[in-house]
């Protein structure tokens, strides 16, 4: 599977192949920060699959949590967020508001719920954590919970 995703201003043109790891949906207060609203939605997929077709990107460091690096890549043009990674893990998150067809997609996880806006309601029986989920517990939790649904067709 192929999908397809850009920039605002159409700079940057990217495709990301096979499948994700995982949607995320974080509320944290960076994130609120940087997507200037309620959180950002991250798709997670091996490094590798992320390939840019057209545009350039430029890049913004911050330290991360527990010691982590959270690099963040974005359109020199209109400022969109692209996708962030560590650089020490073999996984990017791509920002999954940049694809096209974003409104299709359904989250596999909810993480930094404390700082989620007291209106959010969370589906019920949903993967959340109230602050940062531990990456591999989280993508295990994720991958057990597909599983399970493509078990009940
Ligand atoms: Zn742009
Ligand atoms: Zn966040």
């Amino acid at each position: 599977m192929t999908r397809a995703g850009s920039c605002q201003c159409g700079h940057v043109r990217y495709e990301v192949s096979g499948p994700d790891i995982g949607l995320v949906l974080c509320y944290c207060t960076e994130c609120q920060r940087l997507s200037t609203g309620i959180g950002t939605y991250s798709m997670v997929f091996p490094r590798g699959a992320f390939r840019l077709i057209s545009g350039s990107l430029k890049s913004h460091e911050r330290a991360g949590h527990a010691g982590t690096r959270n690099v963040g890549h974005f359109c020199p043009k209109c400022g969109v967020r692209i996708y962030h990674e560590d650089p020490h893990q073999d996984y990017v998150r791509l920002k999954a508001g940049t694809l096209n067809h974003a409104s299709e997609l359904e989250p596999d996880a909810h993480i930094w719920t404390q700082s989620a806006p007291a209106w959010v309601r969370l589906p019920d029986g949903c993967l959340s954590y109230e602050t940062q989920a531990e990456p591999a517990e989280m993508i295990a939790a994720v991958q057990a919970r597909r599983a399970a649904r493509a078990d009940q067709m």
